[in-house]
């Protein structure tokens, strides 16, 4: 036996599994199966990285200030304390590293998102599992579940893969009742989707425990390039720009988040297309006997009376050419999360789950 072994926990990581993207001997599938945005990236993105290529021989820019700048601009926030990660996956990594270690505790929700379970047993600390109510985030389970040793508590509003989210008056009641040595994490990941919601930047300009986190991946259309970031206090800011590689954002990346960011129609218009056929989306669905919960975000969460019912349906959809996610892994073997596709996408999909219901296998 080697006695090269890794530290702690890390064995207890289940490897992610994400969505997939090919069915065998199925052309052209249609995929809902992680969020993307059905319409791309905005045109002008894809011309920042056609010009970003005449610059590939230079090391890109290690202080992401023009990206920074761009997003305080459009979010009337302080350009000093974003952080920008490799998504917000590398995000959610760097306050784990930073903030929980051995004999530290971090909380996350029933079906919260996988990587915040992942970076906690990476970093070395526990990762504590809270109830939600009705698949929606429950701040007084999270209370209850504190203890001297907690340090994190992350959640996803909306959250993924429920589609549910909290009002900001139940964030804010997390927020006070927090054990002063703990941050609340507000993974704004499917922000951008709820108009009028800002993810929580308010709160974090109004306490000292509060991060924000976002991503490009989602409204942007940006999930290949690999770009999010994070709205914290200063001195959070101070400490996570310390283990930050400082070249972690390639030039390319930069660029076409900056050139996003900036297209405000691009972004209305997939915004308001995602909400209108998210609705039609769900009430389809309820038409053929399958409900979904409220969603907020870019995506429904399909019930269905079974495991085998639900395994089923996406093995009858595979076959059909379309690629939704499966979320026995969140705790949720019943139901499929179904990515809302463009219009023609949302129509298939309703009518292949409507023939599935009507007795197709
Ligand atoms: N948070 C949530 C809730 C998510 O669903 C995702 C993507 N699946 C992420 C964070 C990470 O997104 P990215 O790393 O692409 O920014």
């Amino acid at each position: 036996m080697t006695k090269i072994v890794p530290q702690p926990g890390i064995m207890d990581i289940a490897l992610y599994e994400g969505g997939k993207s090919k069915v065998e001997g199925v052309s052209n599938v249609i995929k809902l199966s992680s969020n993307e945005n059905p319409f791309g990236p905005s045109p002008a993105a894809q011309e920042a990285v056609k010009r970003s290529v005449h610059e590939l021989h230079r090391y890109p820019s290690t202080d992401h200030a023009e990206l920074r700048n761009a997003i305080a601009e459009v979010h009337g926030l302080n350009a000093d304390q974003i952080i920008c990660g490799v998504g917000s996956d590398e995000i959610i990594t760097f306050l784990c590293q930073a903030y929980a270690g051995p004999g530290d505790e971090v909380i996350h929700t029933e079906h919260g998102f996988a990587m915040y379970r992942i970076s906690t047993l990476a970093a070395g600390a526990t990762p504590v599992e809270v109830k939600e109510r009705e698949r929606v985030t429950d701040v007084d389970s999270i209370l209850e579940a504190c203890t001297e040793r907690t340090r994190l508590v992350f959640i996803a509003n909306p959250n993924n893969p429920t589609g549910t989210m909290i009002g900001m008056a139940e964030v804010e009641r997390l927020a006070e009742g927090l054990p002063e040595q703990c941050l609340l994490v507000l993974d704004g990941a499917y922000a951008e989707y709820v108009e009028g919601y800002d993810g929580g930047a308010k709160l974090v300009d109004m306490r000292d425990n509060v991060v924000m986190t976002r991503t490009f991946s989602k409204l942007y259309g940006l999930g290949g390039l690999r770009v999010g970031w994070g709205y914290a206090p200063r001195e959070v800011i101070d400490v996570l720009g310390r283990i930050r590689g400082p070249f972690n954002l390639s030039s390319t990346a930069l660029a076409a988040a900056e050139a996003s960011v900036r297209d405000l129609a691009f972004a209305e218009k997939c915004r308001d297309e995602n909400t209108r056929l998210r609705a039609w989306l769900s009430e389809a669905l309820a038409e053929h006997g399958v409900p979904t919960d409220t969603s907020t975000a870019n995506f429904v969460l399909a019930r269905f009376g079974s495991q085998q019912e639900a395994e089923d349906c996406d093995n009858y959809l595979q076959t059909q050419g379309l690629i939704v996610r499966r979320v026995a892994g969140y705790k949720l073997p019943n139901c499929l999360r179904i990515t809302v596709g463009d219009e023609a996408s949302c129509r298939r999909v309703a009518y292949c789950i409507g023939q599935f219901k009507a007795g197709a296998r």
